[in-house]
């Protein structure tokens, strides 16, 4: 079976192009009442951009806190502050951050017009009915989330998105302008999600014309920004996150995503940073993907967290290796079909231990 892949059909982009988001958002207000609810990451709280929002006398600006990724309950909490705030519905929600933020508002714009708790819906294609018109602004690139058709989000069981067509944007806002004051080492990270994205989609056993087009793109414009410094890095970096996306969307990841959730389900460990503490004891699996990561990580100037899980207990090594092993097409599309064969818990084991 091939996917039937849903595109976001309105794509923005240009270095300012957030002065037309009014504009954009215009359409949607069909009479006097109609609303907007902007999630906008707290980062921004007191900065320039708060003041660029185009808020309108009814809308709601729904600050949103992200130093720990998306969960259910946060996700459930917000859209009880959306319903509470006017007996009708909004008629646009428009995610203002990194991957974290957009998650958030595409979960949102969900969770309004389907009944019950978002852990219901983790999975894919368990959404019912179509969500509420839903934007995202980037301020931070890498993560492809504002192509992807998934909402990544931690629950009491598990860490798993809401995947569904609805799920995917009505419109992206990709204005460069906002991502230029990202932290140097946060924008290695979120980067180096889009590069790691790019080589295990261009190394996997999935891969296909479709994905090696927009990922072999996304590569390229990744090497420009973190080999070359290219004057429009931020230009490059935001078309590369969405090339990337792209990418993966007609393929799958592999193995650094795989052992990367485990790391972060049991510490916590942010998606970004937690790929890159991962993606360096890879190897054998990704030998020239590695060997360049970690000219960009020296050229950056990072340094990365070791160590982290050799002292931990052994029943949370195990819990890691579980949660991994868990993601079967990940590791397919990394090893072929006999993966299990090659991915023992053991072998999780020993790669656990390194970092
Ligand atoms: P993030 O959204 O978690 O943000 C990281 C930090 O950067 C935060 O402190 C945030 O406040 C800050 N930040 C964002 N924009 C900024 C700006 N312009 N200036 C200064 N600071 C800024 O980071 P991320 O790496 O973009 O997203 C990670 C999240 O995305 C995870 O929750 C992960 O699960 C999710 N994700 C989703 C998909 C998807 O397809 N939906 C794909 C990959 C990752
Ligand atoms: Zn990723």
């Amino acid at each position: 079976m091939f996917k039937n892949f849903k595109l976001v059909p309105n794509i923005i982009f240009g270095r300012g192009c957030f002065a037309q988001l009014d504009e954009i958002i215009e359409k949607q207000r069909e009479d006097i009442d109609s609303w907007v609810v902007f999630v906008t990451d707290d980062v921004f709280k007191g900065r320039a951009l708060e003041k660029r929002i185009p808020l309108h006398d009814n809308d709601l600006l729904l600050w949103v806190n992200v130093d720990d990724e998306p969960k259910t309950g946060y996700v459930d909490e917000l859209t009880l502050k959306v319903k509470a705030y006017r007996s009708t519905l909004p008629c646009a929600i428009i995610g203002i951050g990194g991957g974290s933020s957009m998650d958030l508002a595409k979960a949102v714009s969900l969770m309004l017009t389907n009944e019950g708790s978002s852990t219901l819906y983790q999975g894919w294609d368990l959404i019912q009915n179509p969500a509420v018109c839903h934007m995202a602004v980037p301020t931070l690139s890498g993560t492809g989330a504002e192509v992807s058709r998934t909402a990544v989000l931690t629950g009491p069981e598990k860490k798993l998105g809401l995947n569904s067509d609805y799920t995917v944007f009505d419109q992206v806002i990709l204005d460069p302008e906002l991502i230029k004051d990202v932290p140097k080492d946060q924008q290695f990270y979120t980067g180096m999600d889009c590069y790691i994205h790019c080589i295990e989609s261009l190394e996997g056993t999935y891969l296909n014309e479709f994905s090696k087009a927009y990922g072999e793109k996304a590569l390229d414009l990744c090497r420009q920004v973190f080999l070359n410094d290219h004057p429009d890095r931020d230009d490059k970096l935001m078309m590369a996150s969405f090339f990337g996306g792209m990418s993966i969307a007609y393929s799958q990841v592999g193995a650094c995503h795989a052992l990367s959730y485990g790391l972060s389900y049991v510490l916590g460990t942010h998606h970004g940073i937690g790929c890159c503490i991962t993606f360096d004891y890879l190897d054998e699996f990704y030998p020239e993907g590695v060997k360049e990561f970690r000219t960009m990580r020296e050229k950056c100037n990072i340094e990365l967290p070791r160590d982290l899980v050799k002292n931990l207990e052994p029943d949370q090594v195990e819990t890691m290796i579980t949660v991994a092993l868990g993601l079967d097409p990940l590791w397919e599309n990394c090893l072929g079909p006999d993966w299990k064969n090659i991915m023992t818990r053991d072998k999780a084991k020993s790669l656990f231990l390194k970092m």
